[in-house]
């Protein structure tokens, strides 16, 4: 037999139908609550609907009949207390399956991608579904918040922290690192409500907090330890020249390099950068003792044999100074450059040609890239190098050699 609910509306059917009856059906039944143990306040409506047999109601949750004609609303409430009943209500509760209380329009809220990932609160809840009677509110909020599967919920946190990422154009590898970032501080759910952080809060607390700990850290290791200087100078994006101090030492068995200071210098003379040095030494009160080398780029500034700053260093304050020469880089550049002399540049202009004749003709490009198709060889935009850096060069003629043949039949063409 198939059985039929019958909705509000339809009260002149049910009528009919129930006319044998002692106790006639009353939809007002279903709004009522009972305070079942364990489990909380039910309201009858959830599971119990009215079918088109007379004196019937049907519990959707045990799949039973009840037989309501002899003692109206109170088989309904009994029902509902039943063990199988309850039984039912606690594996609702448990799995990922929407518990009756979820079919709230409010909850109903929670299941978009953006929406709130809590759960709601549960004073909230009893007011919507208890109305004005009076349950244990301990008991119903355990029973009446709302249940969102677990893999839902993953979800929606995932699309949170890639929407945030979008929308402040953070990198993608950032998005490993920012996981475990949140979950750090979600360790601690009563201090991060407690977070308040602006844009000049953050600043002061980096420069001042932050910053401050690390350099205390740092400079109280500098002052036990051997450590060597690595200095060079750059120019910012906002067009100054700014020389970078780093440090490295050994502690415990690992070599630690750090940033010990930048110095924003007018002019980048070697006795500006000696000052700046020996002014980063004496505001952090770090012995000269312990310094045991100067690493820095073979500029006649940086190690001129007369007043170059390893010089000075040397002479005025660290006489046990090690030579340990300058930057490796870039003696392998001297090296290159002046075993490359014979070719009297040949090579460069060659890449730099490359370059500009692909650079800015797309038809060039493409017509380029069918021929390495067609002989079968990985097509690359020929690049420019970097003036100051062999290695660069050295990847433009790795790159020239593997394209030479498709080279050699565009430019057969011109010939
Ligand atoms: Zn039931």
């Amino acid at each position: 037999m198939v059985f039929e609910f019958l909705k509000k509306g339809e009260e002149a059917l049910i009528q009919e139908i129930d006319k044998t009856c002692k106790n006639k059906w009353k939809f007002s039944w279903l709004d009522q609550q009972v305070s079942v143990e364990t489990v909380g306040v039910v309201k009858i409506g959830d599971s119990i609907g009215k079918i088109n047999l007379s004196g019937k109601a049907r519990c959707e949750w045990c799949n039973s009949l009840l037989s309501y004609s002899g003692k109206g609303l109170s088989t309904l409430k009994e029902h509902v207390k039943t063990e199988t009943h309850v039984k039912n209500i606690k594996l609702r509760q448990s799995n990922y399956g929407l518990g009756s209380f979820a079919m709230a329009s409010s909850a109903k809220k929670l299941f978009p991608i953006f929406a709130k990932p809590q759960l709601q609160k549960p004073s909230s809840v009893i007011e919507e579904t208890t109305g004005n009677q009076d349950p244990s509110p301990s008991v119903s909020s355990e029973v009446l918040m709302p249940r969102i599967p677990y893999s839902d919920r993953v979800s929606t946190m995932e699309a949170m922290i890639v929407a945030y990422m979008a929308e402040n154009s953070l990198p993608l590898t950032m998005a490993a690192g920012l996981v475990d970032f949140a979950k750090a501080c979600s360790r601690d759910l009563q201090a991060l409500s407690g977070v308040r952080l602006g844009k000049s809060s953050a600043a002061y607390k980096i420069k001042f907090g932050v910053a401050k700990t690390i350099k205390e850290a740092l400079v109280e290791d500098l002052k036990s330890t051997p450590f060597s200087l690595n200095i060079d100078e750059a120019t910012s994006t906002n067009n100054k020249k700014v020389l970078s101090i780093l440090v490295s030492y050994t502690k415990e068995t690992e070599v630690r390099i750090h940033h010990l200071a930048s110095v924003e210098l007018l002019r980048a003379t070697s006795s500006n950068i000696y000052e700046a040095i020996c002014c980063a030494f004496d505001r952090n009160e770090l012995p000269w003792d312990n310094l045991v080398s100067v690493l820095s780029d073979s500029c006649a500034v940086m190690r001129g044999h007369i007043s170059g700053v390893e010089t000075r260093i040397r002479q005025e304050k660290a006489p046990h100074l090690l030579d340990v020469d300058g930057d490796s880089c870039h003696h392998m550049q001297i090296i290159a450059q002046s075993f490359c002399s014979p070719f009297e540049r040949k090579l460069q202009c060659l890449f730099s040609d490359l370059y500009t004749d692909f650079k800015w003709c797309s038809e060039h490009k493409s017509s380029l890239k069918e021929l390495c198709d067609i002989l079968k060889v990985s097509f690359t935009v020929p690049q420019m190098y970097a003036g100051t850096r062999w290695l660069s060069r050295y990847d433009r003629a790795l790159e020239t050699v593997r394209m030479f043949d498709a080279y050699q039949l565009f430019y057969f063409f011109f010939s």
